[in-house]
């Protein structure tokens, strides 16, 4: 491993390979080279290779970027050398020199790692223009308007991206002139108008930076690659990196590429679009461009793009052309592109390919349309639904009803489906503030920047008034499974004001809005929502002939459990969510909490009686009377899951939650002192108190808690077990099967199972020599307690299964309560301790490596014991990964995450077999 390392580093800074060249129908690299040239350039190279029109140019690897950090800015020459061999080649095949006052190559430079991060990093474009070159390119194309519109973006981005100087004081400069001009759209600009932005921005650069705007197009060049390899690290790359789990240290690449002019007159345009539709899913040519513009133009929602089927009208040849290479595109990559193109004079060229993000509805529409157009196997397409987009699809909807009752208030573009309702918010910082607080938003903003990803993360939904279906907002809404609409023009926002309004009405931060992402209807009023298609038929409410989307669904969970290794079963602790458990394909419950039955309805008062006794007869008395409900409880489960295994962990919270809070109880007793009340209900209070302050812990989740419970009352594991027993006896009379897996939480020491598992076993027998029938059930124990793990294999001589409860293993193991490591979290992660909450993904190195060793040491002693996970991890893809390789037999998670874990299970055991 630390050779592997060496030699890498070594690498780079001798000999290898730093630029890769493509032009001329061939290209150095492929699509399999994305680690090094990153998503775009390794598009551009396989692009290049297949013969498609694209730019010349050369891709700069992620490996200078990691260099450039390494080296604190500073880059090797022999970087340098080979990225002017390279800037040759391109002149050479371009006909074009960089500089040149006669025919200048202007190039644009651009940012693209290995996972596609959509407007996070920069790119500037008409790099290679100075005072000399902007005459040189108005006499070669006979078009002063085009060079000077050009001088003036190139001057602009090259401004606010590499010297830092804020964009606003462009556009307040580039807006004065069109005010001047009495113009509202920048095509309105004519040369004279844009040579005197020109010489605006000069004043501001200058005024700004200090220095003079750099006329030396080399200079330039490596001042902008540096800027490109700056913005890797800028602040909302790093927030994106962190919500989508990209790692800091595989840096991005920097791709120049001769530039292409959409911006050159009416017969040149540019656009972006999908090979099909991103939020449906619908096998539909999917785009928008604007004539006579430059790319930046159509996501940063300036001018409204038009639709892609225009284009057929205004350039067909160009259309038809498009439409065919991305059809084909589509079949080489075997997935939905999402593409970027640039049309000059008539000629096509195309600027961008990779998969497309979609929607989790879309993700599955398009994998099963794939399936049957036979371009992809089952297989293939259940490894190309992300798990996680899965859980989208039971998103809630709006109740037609409700919904149908009241009046539109407005439409927009339906970019990202879904139900949102919430109170309106108009900044991303009040977005958090807010949903820190606690309420549902909806985050309404004119149009929104990258700046505004985590606002986003937090809110119901996102609404802009700007914006296609391909802005910032739509494609990170539809990423993020955010219902989300765009472009809703008739919306006036004023983000200062803190209101919008809405042919006439008024909206103010705080008001109720709802909107329907799948339709485009936004709504001036808080709506309930109700649940998914896929829930209603799941629930038994909707036939599922009735619902496509369903069929799809369950087919690619089918297809899933082909391939799938581990049986995937739920945590549910009530007969209807074992109902809803059983419906998602859950095979068995690996956790069912008894003491959430204790908080079922009319039952405290019984427990609290349980807890206030102080004498084995009176605790005896109360739990005689929870029995029968216990009882009830878990006869309904067994009987959902049909003769499927369900794990009973019986109880392990500490007592005094089941009690009234000490502080509360203090309040209502001076209350009642101060009365001079006496009397029962004073008597009753003040004996709890007592009680709470006896059970009064300092480290509750270290206390008297889980087995330790059993062991001093083993009376409360007899009641749990005499339940459990006398339900399946009655279950088994009936002629239904059942699986009863006992469970002793928070086992430290073998003793500690070893007393419990004889009073399980001796209540078991009584209750079925009672009954005259016989059962089979299992005794067994989770694995929650370090030194449970590290003593597995004495464990496992009287455990007859293992259950990985990672959430207290998690919290023992890092010595992090889970309650408070929200305090540090964001801190230790902005720091870079911790890349994720290990909380939410195992930490394969620490708890992993428990979970690892206890699994080893259990099957020394006990060759087929029976190993699963409970904790929240048994619903992460990621942290499934990783049980899929340590061999457990199973994964439990929520009832809702089942299919979720489904899918993951089947990739992570294809990922296994592939060699991992
Ligand atoms: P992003 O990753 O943010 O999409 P890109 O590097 O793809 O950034 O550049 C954004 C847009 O700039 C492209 O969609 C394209 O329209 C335009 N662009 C980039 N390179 C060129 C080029 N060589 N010629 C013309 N337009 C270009
Ligand atoms: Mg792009
Ligand atoms: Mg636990």
């Amino acid at each position: 491993m630390a050779k592997k390392v060496r030699n890498t580093t070594t690498r780079a800074v001798r000999g290898a390979k730093h630029v890769y060249f493509f032009g001329n129908g061939k290209a150095e690299g492929g699509r399999a080279m994305r680690d090094t040239l990153g998503g775009k350039g390794a598009g551009l190279a396989e692009m290049t290779n297949a013969g498609l029109p694209v730019p010349p140019g050369f891709t700069i690897s992620t490996a200078v970027c990691s260099a450039f950090y390494k080296q604190k800015g500073k880059l090797a020459p022999a970087v340098d050398a080979e990225i002017a061999v390279n800037l040759k080649k391109l002149e050479k095949a371009a006909g074009a020199t960089l500089g040149s006052a006669t025919n200048p190559l202007l190039v644009s430079v651009r940012s693209g790692a290995k996972f596609s991060m959509p407007g996070m990093m920069d790119t500037i474009l008409n790099l290679g223009l100075n005072d000399a070159a902007v005459e040189g390119l108005k006499a070669r194309t006979s078009n002063g308007r085009f060079a000077f519109d050009s001088y003036r973006r190139f001057m602009q981005m090259f401004g606010s991206v590499v010297l830092e100087i804020p964009k606003e004081t462009f556009e307040h400069e580039f807006s004065a002139v069109k005010r001047a001009k009495g113009v509202t759209l920048d095509t309105g600009l004519d040369e004279e108008a844009l040579r005197e932005v020109v010489l605006r921005y000069k004043q501001v650069v200058r005024a700004r930076s200090g220095r003079d705007f750099p006329q030396e197009p080399r200079e330039q060049l490596t001042m902008a690659r540096d800027a490109v390899f700056r913005s890797w690290m800028n602040p909302r790359a790093q927030e994106y990196r962190r919500i989508y789990e990209i790692p800091d240290h595989i840096g991005t690449a920097v791709n120049v590429q001769m530039m292409v002019f959409g911006n050159s007159g009416d017969r040149s345009a540019t656009g972006v679009g999908f090979t099909r539709n991103p939020a449906t899913g619908a096998k539909e040519f999917y785009g928008e461009f604007l004539v006579n513009a430059q790319g930046e133009d159509v996501v940063a929602g300036i001018r409204t793009p038009q639709p892609i089927a225009e284009l057929q009208k205004v350039m067909p040849k160009a259309y038809k052309q498009l439409k065919e290479i991305t059809t084909r595109l589509e079949r080489t990559y075997k997935d939905i592109q999402d593409f970027e193109f640039t049309i000059q004079d008539d000629r096509l060229f195309m600027l961008q390919t990779r998969n497309g993000k979609r929607t989790g509805y879309a993700a599955v529409k398009i994998a099963t349309d794939f399936v049957a157009e036979g371009l992809i196997s089952p297989k293939e397409a259940i490894l190309q639904i992300d798990p996680e987009s899965l859980s989208q699809l039971l998103a809630p909807g709006f109740d037609p009803k409700e919904w149908n009752a009241i009046p539109v208030a407005t439409r927009g573009l339906a970019a990202s489906p879904g139900a949102a309702s919430g109170q309106v918010v108009f900044s991303a910082e009040d977005a958090v503030r807010w949903s820190d607080a606690g309420k549902a938003v909806v985050l309404v903003r004119r149009e929104t920047v990258p700046d505004d990803i985590r606002g986003m993360f937090v809110s119901q939904g996102i609404l802009t008034a700007t914006g296609g279906m391909t802005s910032h907002a739509a494609v990170v809404g539809r990423q993020m499974g955010k219902p989300s609409i765009v472009g809703a023009a008739e919306l006036e926002v004023d983000e200062g004001l803190k209101q919008f309004s809405v042919k006439g009405q008024t909206v103010r931060e705080g008001d109720f809005v709802s909107f329907d992402g799948l339709t485009g209807e936004v709504k001036l009023a808080k709506v309930a929502s109700k649940p998914s298609e896929i829930l209603q038929v799941v629930a038994g409410d909707l036939s599922p002939k009735k619902s496509d989307i369903y069929r799809r669904f369950s087919q690619v969970l089918l297809w899933a459990d082909k391939y799938r290794r581990m049986e995937v079963r739920a945590n549910a602790d009530q007969p209807d969510q074992a109902e809803m458990a059983f419906a998602f394909g859950a095979h068995g419950i690996g956790l069912c909490r008894t003491e959430h039955m204790f908080f079922g309805e009319g039952r405290i008062p019984i427990v609290q009686r349980m807890i206030l006794a102080d004498n084995e007869a009176d605790r005896r008395a109360a739990l005689q009377e929870l029995l029968p409900l216990q009882r009830k409880d878990f006869y309904g489960i067994f009987k959902a899951m049909r003769g499927q295994p369900v794990t009973i962990r019986t109880i392990d919270p500490p007592l005094h939650e089941f009690l009234p809070k000490r502080e509360d109880l203090m309040v209502e007793i001076a209350k009642l002192g101060g009365n001079l009340a006496t009397g029962p209900s004073f008597e009753r209070k003040l004996a709890l108190l007592r009680r709470v302050e006896q059970l009064h812990e300092f480290n509750p989740m270290l206390g008297h808690r889980g087995v330790r419970l059993g062991i001093t009352y083993p009376e409360i594991t007899e009641m749990q077990t005499r339940a459990i027993m006398e339900a399946a006896c009655q279950l088994a009379k009936e002629g239904i099967k059942v699986m009863p897996e006992i469970m002793i939480p928070l086992v430290g020491h073998v003793r500690e199972l070893r007393d419990q598992k004889a009073v399980v076993d001796r209540v078991a027998a009584a209750v079925m020599k009672e009954a005259g029938v016989r059962v089979k059930y299992l005794v067994g124990t989770m694995i929650e307690v370090p030194r449970g793990a590290m003593t597995a294999d004495q464990i496992a001589g009287e455990a007859e299964f293992f259950s990985f409860g990672t959430n207290d293993l998690t919290q023992m193991t890092y010595g992090f309560s889970r309650d408070d490591i929200g305090k540090f979290l964001r801190v230790y992660q902005d720091k870079k301790i911790l890349d994720k909450d290990p909380f939410t993904t195992l930490d394969v190195e620490g708890v992993g490596f428990m979970v690892r060793t206890a699994v080893e040491l259990g099957r020394r002693t006990r060759p087929n014991l029976k190993v699963g996970v409970c904790g929240e991890h048994g619903g992460d893809p990621s942290s499934i990964h990783f049980f899929e390789r340590v061999g457990l037999n199973y994964v439990s998670c929520s009832p809702y995450r089942v299919p979720v874990a489904r899918l993951a299970a089947a990739q992570a055991a294809l990922a296994v077999k592939v060699g991992d």
